[in-house]
């Protein structure tokens, strides 16, 4: 075998790539000639072999280190989505409005204030939505406020919340009683509880 045929084989040679008849043809030729037998060594010794295998290494573990940050994140992003949807079926689904049998209240002014003390004595949670009554548009172009309706939802009380949950206070400034269209309505179950300038309390 001639030199430059050997050089151009020995790499495949340290990757276990020639087929035998190849390979024995090159081990005699290295047995008689010096200088392939030191390109040969330098080849096996050789720092960019080294090298990149310790890139491959790097990478490996980079790839390993992804893997696993990608499968916590997932389990976090899984962990917090359950979270939400319980809060909201929480808040949104299991809440019905509280009967006026299991619900109390206590209406009054404090200073420029009023506000209801709002109770439910059935064991559940209480949760009041509240939502604006606007009136129709003025000269303005802007919608008066003519109201605030309560909706006091009770609730299966949840280890995700603290307990006792059964009180809420609303509280709206004075003020709009001073429109004799105002009004706080409290929406129970079997019937509606309305506030107006006459009967603060
Ligand atoms: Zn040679």
């Amino acid at each position: 075998m001639k030199c430059y045929l050997a050089e151009d084989l020995l790499q495949n040679y340290i990757d276990g790539l020639l087929r035998k008849e190849t390979e024995e043809e090159l081990q005699d030729h290295l047995q008689q000639c010096s200088n392939c037998q030191q390109l040969h060594a330098q080849l096996i010794a050789a720092p960019q072999t080294v090298l990149e295998v310790s890139q491959n290494k790097q990478s490996l573990g980079l790839w390993k280190k992804f893997k696993r940050r990608m499968t916590r994140r997932t389990t976090y992003s899984i962990i917090i989505i359950t979270a939400v949807l319980l809060v909201c079926a929480y808040f949104f689904a299991i809440g019905t409005l509280t009967k006026s049998k299991n619900f109390i209240y206590e209406a009054k002014v404090i200073g420029e204030l009023w506000q209801i003390d709002m109770d439910i004595t059935n064991g559940m949670s209480l949760l009041p939505l509240t939502e604006t009554l606007y009136g129709e548009e003025n000269e303005f172009g802007s919608k008066p406020i003519i109201g605030h309706i309560i909706k006091p939802k009770q609730l299966v009380p949840s280890p995700l919340l603290e307990s006792g949950n059964s009180g809420f206070l609303f509280g709206v400034s004075l003020h709009h009683f001073a429109n004799p269209d105002y009004k706080v309505i409290v929406r129970l179950a079997d019937q509606d509880i309305i506030f107006m300038k006459e009967n603060l309390e």
